[in-house]
């Protein structure tokens, strides 16, 4: 993932996509909004 190499509690699917998502890391403790795109 794309926040800071951390693996997160969210399980993402190669298939999912999500835009302008805050995503929370416990080990940054801050919130990094992100993009994920559909990965075919
Ligand atoms: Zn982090």
């Amino acid at each position: 993932m794309p926040v800071c190499g951390n693996k997160t509690r969210d399980k993402i699917r190669r298939d999912t996509v999500i835009k302008k998502f805050p995503l929370y890391c416990p080990k940054c403790k801050q919130e990094t909004v992100i993009d994920v795109q559909d990965q075919k």
